[in-house]
Formats: C-alpha cells, sequence, structure tokens
C-alpha cells in the first residue's frame, strides 16, 4: 500500500525492520522470526541496503519474497553509495514490476570493505536520490500512478557528519521538499530528543509523518554494536543503572531493555506519534513482549475484523 493511504487510514503506524541474512542459517531464523511477527500485522517491514554487490542482491530477494510469500508489505531501503544512475532505475524497474509500494532512501553508510569514492557516486545526498525516484515516479513505470512513496531518514539526535544542527535541520527539510512523504528516525533513547526534533521539524515547517525508531536492548554486546553503529546515539544514566545492576545475566539484560523500550513505546503513544518503527535485528521475541505490552495485538486483530 502506498504510504500515503497507509498514513490516511491509520492514525499510529507500527513497523519492523530486517537486514539480509547471510547465510542459510540465518535465512532459516529470519524467516521464523517472520512467521511469527506477521501476525501482529504491521503496517509494513523495511530491508536494509548494504554496499557490496552481493548483499545488495539479497536485499531484493529477500524484499521479493517477503511480497510474494506473506501477508506483509516490504519497503526496501536504497542507498546513493556506489551507485551510479541507471543501476538505481534498474532497481527502481525492478521494484515496479514486483509491485512494490515504498522505498526508503538513504545517503548510506559508507563500505569498510571496499574501496570507496564519493565522487564516484552519481547521486551525493539522500535529497538528490529522493528527486530521482520522483522523476522515476513520473515516467508512469509504476503500476500505481502515483508511483513509489518515499521515506527518508531523520536524526533525533543529529546526524555526525553534520556538526552544525541549524544546518542539519535545513538538509532534511530540503530532502522533504525534494518529495519524501515521511521520516523514519534513527534509534534513541532518551523521548525528550525525539519530542524536540519534532518539535523543531514543526518550526522548520516540515509537515510529513516523523516515525520513531526504536531498539530495544537484548544483550550488552549488542548494545555496544549498536552504539557503534547509530554514532552519537546517547544512553541515558537511567538506562545504563539498571542494566549494570544485571549485566552478568543475559536474561535479566533482555527484560531490563524490553521494559525499558515498552516504557518509550507507552509514552510516544501518550504524546502521539505518528508511527513506531522497531530495530528488530531479526529476533521477533523483544519486539513482541513490546507488542503485547501495549495491548497493541488486540487493538489491530479488532481494527481488521471491524473493516
Ligand atoms: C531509519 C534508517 C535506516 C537506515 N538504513 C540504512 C541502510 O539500509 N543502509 C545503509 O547503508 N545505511 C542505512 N542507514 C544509515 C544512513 O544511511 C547513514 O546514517 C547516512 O550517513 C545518513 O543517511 P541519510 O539518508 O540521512 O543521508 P543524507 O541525507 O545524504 O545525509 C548524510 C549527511 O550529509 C549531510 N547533508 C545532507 N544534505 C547535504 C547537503 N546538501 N550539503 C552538505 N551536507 C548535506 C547530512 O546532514 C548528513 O550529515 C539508515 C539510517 C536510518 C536512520
Amino acid at each position: 500500500m502506498h504510504v500515503q493511504d497507509i498514513f490516511q487510514s491509520s492514525e499510529t503506524t507500527f513497523s519492523f525492520e530486517f537486514f539480509p541474512p547471510r547465510s542459510p542459517e540465518a535465512v532459516e531464523s529470519l524467516y521464523q522470526t517472520i512467521r511469527e511477527l506477521e501476525p501482529y500485522q504491521p503496517h509494513f517491514v523495511s530491508v536494509t541496503y548494504g554496499a557490496g554487490g552481493a548483499t545488495r542482491e539479497l536485499t531484493h530477494d529477500l524484499v521479493v519474497r517477503i511480497k510474494e510469500t506473506t501477508s506483509l508489505d516490504p519497503v526496501p531501503h536504497l542507498t546513493c553509495v556506489c551507485h551510479k544512475e541507471h543501476e538505481i532505475t534498474e532497481i527502481l524497474d525492478r521494484y515496479a514490476r514486483a509491485g512494490v509500494s515504498n522505498i526508503l532512501s538513504l545517503g548510506g553508510d559508507p563500505p569498510k570493505e571496499l574501496a570507496y569514492r564519493k565522487e564516484d557516486d552519481d547521486f551525493r545526498h539522500a535529497a538528490d536520490l529522493v528527486r530521482f525516484i520522483k522523476s522515476f515516479n513520473g515516467s508512469g513505470s509504476h503500476p500505481d500512478r502515483r508511483g513509489f512513496g518515499i521515506g527518508v531518514a531523520g536524526f533525533p539526535e543529529g546526524h555526525p557528519g553534520t556538526p552544525n544542527r541549524l544546518l542539519e535541520l535545513d538538509y532534511l527539510k530540503r530532502k522533504v521538499d525534494a518529495g519524501a512523504d515521511y521520516i523514519v528516525t534513527q534509534l534513541f533513547f532518551d523521548n525528550r530528543d525525539f519530542f524536540d526534533f519534532r518539535d523543531r521539524c514543526e518550526l522548520a515547517a516540515i509537515t510529513v509523518p516523523i516515525i520513531a525508531g526504536i531498539m530495544p536492548i537484548t544483550s550488552i554486546g549488542g548494545m555496544k554494536r549498536m552504539a557503534e553503529l547509530a554514532a552519537g546515539a546517547r544512553f541515558p544514566a537511567r538506562l545504563l543503572r539498571s542494566l549494570q545492576r544485571c549485566h552478568d545475566d543475559p536474561e535479566s539484560v533482555a527484560r531490563v531493555g524490553v521494559h525499558y523500550a515498552s516504557e518509550q513505546c507507552h509514552d510516544l503513544l501518550e504524546h502521539k506519534v505518528r508511527g513506531i518503527h522497531f530495530y528488530t535485528l531479526n529476533r521477533s521475541d523483544a519486539t513482541r513482549r513490546i507488542f503485547e505490552s501495549l495491548g497493541l495485538k488486540q487493538a489491530r486483530a479488532t481494527t481488521i475484523q471491524a473493516a
């Protein structure tokens, strides 16, 4: 479903993020996760995109498989890094033919394992990619006459590449003005950062829906990896203190992480968040427990029955 229709018919959206697995065991494990999360009927699920050629095919394959074999609506991520215009056109063509409705348009993380020069990319910033997808939309190649719905990334605590926060918001506005339909945020652990970001967007006349990115901590190792990937994310002392008390007991760590993320979600819903996006890390446990603590299973089931 085009994301504009999703937002029109739902006050709050719920979505999950997966990454394409690399080994046959990891593929099996992800499909188990998908089977376990499918009954919660998220509004969409998104699939990340890496820089290497083989990884990129895995994204396409996973998106198409989800589309063809489940009731879920996949949103592929697409990035500027290591891409030429004609490659992006081919990818958009393939997704359009597969009936994919929406795309998340990103700058992309520079590849660590490949020699990379930014100046070789045809698209410098995510806004350029948004503009290109918009022009593809106008070509009539997509079965929906509006073409792809387009999402972009937002950073409540700021993006490390632009320390000037005023300028950063100007750049975000450019992405929206180029044609983005919604924003999904980087993960954050203090809702005040999200609420302030939302207010700053409003002041900058950014009016598209903003979806909050939530990642429940399920292990100390996972948290450390995430601190590296989501560089700049702040870990509040209240959260760290709780984790410190039980750091040698993995089950308690996961319980603390899920409880903390559930509290964040309750608060976001109280403050009329437009959507919550769960960084699942391809696991279902934490997301299921949060969903159930929010009473969402019944709520969505009731909506579906009533429709
Ligand atoms: C929800 C979400 C999903 C993600 N999924 C992926 C994924 O699947 N694959 C992946 O590789 N990465 C992913 N990332 C990471 C993301 O690609 C990187 O953090 C990237 O550095 C920033 O992406 P962007 O789309 O905001 O890029 P951009 O909007 O291009 O911004 C990148 C940097 O350039 C600055 N900038 C923007 N416009 C200008 C301009 N005109 N002049 C000067 N500076 C400018 C920005 O302020 C920022 O510092 C994801 C991030 C989020 C939040």
